[in-house]
């Protein structure tokens, strides 16, 4: 019993979040200037359309964050931000059978609790004209040990997810998602788990992103090894997750051509899923010195409220940006006509009909130097181009008269500048 004990203690102590961008020297700068003029431009008005500047997925002290809310808003005015997206970590103690446990510093804790979290998020959001404040959480749900030889192998604790639009603690506190391990061998238990506490989230109407999707798990905390391929694999099984955080750590294999957040646009056009698979950007801010521009979603609103902010995020009216030289660029055009240019220029997340031929018109709102713009079909690039606008009108497609998604990918200067547009969808009269 005793030894079962000092493993138990081991064992919890070497638990974590598992976050990505989690520093271990972390460094407050104080905030007692507030920026007359931030370091990025929040809103943009163009055509009508109020273009916000947000940041989803980010921390503070009711996990594993190094600001309080109260600073993180004020940190958000001075960088730029208009939409502050906050996932705090659920994961507040974690259970060795019943009666053993341990805190590890989420919200999900006796100390805290999810009602205390969504008081004071709420009371700030309230307050706060600019930046609006969404409020989440970000969930492992499922962490077992999957073998034991000397030392173990902890997995699943960097399958991570960010839920939105729950207002009732009391939904949280009911779902199903696994704070009691077992100290012993569990199989793998596949993707069965994630997905009753996906649905669960999307049954209360909440809406659920995959984070840091491309982020592998090879680490060792004490003795436990953490070692988990990348929840990227999940995507296509998912069938309700509502999209994928693009932007900055699911660039190289989620977001690439023909990768898992495409697959998962095709299974939308195979009608396995009932609804597009979105694409944004997160930041997951826990500490300086990374900004909270670091992975940015411009949300394209037709007013700047909260509730707008949600039907945006519901029909992909937005962009996932990443990268400094991108930062003061908008896409200012991506639309699709019926054999002719369209006359609307913003139709991000749109469904057409068409009968002729698909003419297909980007434009950024500025000339910034790019290594490349893509235009992808159905995950192929069919188009390519170093101007940051063009016009291209796609024959093949009228000829197959195959359901189509479009997007565009704009690959910038450096390795981490990029911007992603969610897809147009195109089917056939
Ligand atoms: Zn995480
Ligand atoms: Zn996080």
């Amino acid at each position: 019993m005793k030894g079962k004990s000092v493993g138990a203690i081991i064992l919890l102590l070497s638990l974590g979040f598992g976050c990505a961008q989690l520093s271990l020297s972390q460094k407050v700068i104080p905030l007692n200037e507030v920026k007359a003029v931030p370091d990025h431009t929040p809103v943009w008005n163009y055509e009508g359309w109020v273009i916000a500047r947000g940041t989803m997925h980010n921390h503070t002290t009711y996990s594993d964050g190094c600001r309080t809310p109260e600073d993180l808003v004020q940190l958000a005015r001075n960088q730029g931000i208009a939409v502050l997206g906050i996932s705090d970590h659920r994961e507040g103690e974690m259970c060795l059978g019943k009666n053993f446990c341990y805190p590890v510093g989420g919200v999900d804790s006796k100390k805290v609790g999810y009602k205390k979290y969504y008081e004071h998020i709420s009371a700030l959001a309230q307050e706060s004209e600019s930046p609006i404040i969404l409020f989440g959480i970000e969930t492992a749900p499922y962490i077992w040990i999957e073998r034991r030889f000397g030392t173990v192998l902890g997995s699943g604790a960097n399958n991570h997810f960010t839920s939105w639009g729950i207002y009732d603690p009391e939904i949280y506190e009911r779902m199903p998602a696994r704070k009691i391990m077992e100290w012993k061998v569990e199989k793998n238990p596949g993707v069965e788990p994630y997905e009753k506490w996906v649905n669960y989230i999307r049954d209360n109407g909440g809406l659920v992103f995959i984070a840091h999707a491309d982020i592998a798990d090879d680490s060792w905390r004490l003795i436990l090894h953490h070692k988990a391929v990348a929840p990227n694999f999940m995507i296509p099984q998912l069938l309700r997750l509502t999209g994928v955080a693009l932007v900055p750590d699911a660039m190289q294999e989620s977001a690439k051509p023909g990768g898992w957040w495409d697959q998962g646009n095709i299974q939308y056009l195979a009608g396995f899923r009932e609804e597009p698979l979105w694409g944004w950007g997160e930041s997951d801010y826990h500490c300086d010195p990374t900004p909270l521009n670091y992975g940015n979603t411009y949300f394209y609103l037709k007013e700047f409220s909260r509730d707008e902010v949600f039907r945006t995020i519901k029909s992909g009216r937005m962009i996932a940006v990443s990268g400094e030289p991108m930062m003061e660029t908008y896409v200012s055009e991506f639309s699709i006509g019926d054999g002719k240019p369209a006359s609307e220029k913003i139709m991000l997340g749109q469904r057409l009909k068409l009968s002729s031929a698909p003419v297909i018109r980007f434009a950024l709102s500025k000339e910034i130097p790019v290594q490349e713009i893509r235009l992808i079909r159905n995950g192929k690039i069919i188009y390519k181009t170093n101007k940051t606008n063009f016009e291209y009108r796609d024959e093949d497609a009228l000829k197959d008269k195959m359901q189509s998604f479009y997007r565009v990918d704009v690959v910038g200067p450096e390795p981490r500048s990029r911007i992603f547009t969610n897809p147009i969808f195109v089917a056939w009269k």
